[in-house]
């Protein structure tokens, strides 16, 4: 029996009409030069952690890229010394001396050989490595006409996404006075920080458990501020009080973190545990956590994020962006990741645009309503920095 005739439809032939009306690569499109600036920013709240106070003035790196045709994208890390041992002045150093230089002549679209030759240059530093990448979708989505979630998976929330308000480690009056504040200002979740004095905790949590109405969820993190038998002991006592628990003990512990989640039946969201695409895939092994916080600083980008997000959603694990005392232009990144998640019952980290529409420096085109954000239209991250 002969092989049937059969024709093949791989698109048109070379020689066909519509092969030339095939849109030809951009030979011009080029990145062409590049600039690097530290700005500090008065952070907009108070926000002390396990970690200690919060500085009153945060810096900020904001990386330029511009391509031949005069196009710019932004990129920003902030930096987080205590998660990824970057500071403001390492990563500016990173960006400036290795990373910024080494684009030059490149085609921004090209994006994972981009970010490959910036780990062959230097391992880690995902930090200056998020600056980049970032810029790289800002100035794709200046050239496309398109905000930068149609650059990731595409609109999967149309109707945008609610955002959650943190409250640092306060007194208990100052915390219910906080809490009460956001709810009437009109946020649904609030985060609150815990962790150096567990049974002070437990009194807080209660204490706004108790102020704000049920239908206001809870969560809190303890970036890592307690040991096993004090998470087991304190969360065993608000199990009914919060939607989650945020990184009770230190991150290599996930052992104890399984067994918290076992013990107390309190879901555990890994932030410091998980960095990498690694990190996560030991997380879902030691089955050590019910959801995942990404930060674009950490992970290294969007483009990392997008691959912690596939992975998470693979195993049925939510994922919480959260913007880590950014300006507009590191959190609009973390909007458009968001917008682009399957939907989830958890409030996003990214409440800037909510609480301060425009920043000392920046002026955003991403609206907002009430506690929710909403898809922005303009092309790129759709921020501006001056
Ligand atoms: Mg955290």
């Amino acid at each position: 029996m002969g092989v049937p005739n059969v024709a093949l439809s791989v698109g048109p032939r070379a020689e066909s009409p519509e092969y030339h009306r095939i849109p030809a690569r951009e030979a011009a499109m080029k990145i062409a030069d590049w600039s690097c600036s530290l700005v500090e920013v008065p952070t907009h709240s108070r926000l002390d952690t396990s970690y200690g106070s919060a500085e009153a003035v945060r810096p900020h790196v904001i990386a330029r890229l511009v391509d031949d045709s005069g196009r710019v994208g932004l990129g920003e890390a902030s930096p987080l010394p205590f998660f990824t041992g970057e500071t403001a002045a390492s990563i500016k150093l990173q960006l400036e001396q290795l990373f910024l230089p080494a684009l030059v002549g490149r085609d921004p679209r090209d994006h994972d050989e981009i970010m490959a030759v910036l780990d062959h240059l230097l391992p880690e530093n995902r930090s200056a490595k998020c600056a980049v990448d970032m810029a790289l979708y800002d100035l794709r989505g200046h050239v496309l006409g398109q905000p930068v979630y149609h650059q990731l998976g595409g609109l999967r929330r149309p109707d945008g996404f609610r955002v959650t308000r943190a409250i640092g480690l306060l007194s208990l009056e100052e915390t219910v006075r906080m809490a009460e504040h956001w709810v009437e200002r009109g946020f649904h979740t609030l985060k609150l920080k815990i962790g150096p004095d567990p049974d002070g905790d437990v009194e807080r949590i209660r204490a706004v458990r108790r102020a704000v109405p049920s239908d206001v969820r809870l969560r809190i993190d303890a970036n890592g501020g307690y040991d096993v038998p004090t998470a087991v002991r304190v969360l065993g006592a608000l199990a009914d009080a919060v939607e989650y628990c945020e990184q009770p003990i230190p991150p290599w512990d996930l052992a104890g973190l399984h067994q918290i989640r076992a013990a107390t039946g309190v879901r555990i969201t890994v932030d410091e545990s998980v960095h990498t695409l690694r990190d996560l895939l030991r997380v879902v092994e030691a089955r050590a956590a019910d959801a995942l916080v990404i930060k674009l600083i950490k992970c290294g980008g969007l483009r990392a994020a997008e691959h912690l997000a596939a992975v998470a959603g693979a195993v049925g694990m939510p994922v919480v962006v959260v913007s880590p005392f950014e300006t507009h232009v590191g959190a609009a990144a973390g909007v458009h990741l968001a917008l682009t998640l399957r939907p989830s019952p958890f409030a996003q980290e990214l409440s800037i645009f909510t609480v301060e529409p425009r920043g000392p420096h920046t002026a955003s085109a991403i609206q907002t309503n009430g506690d929710r954000i909403l898809p922005p239209t303009a092309p790129g991250l759709g921020v501006t920095f001056e």
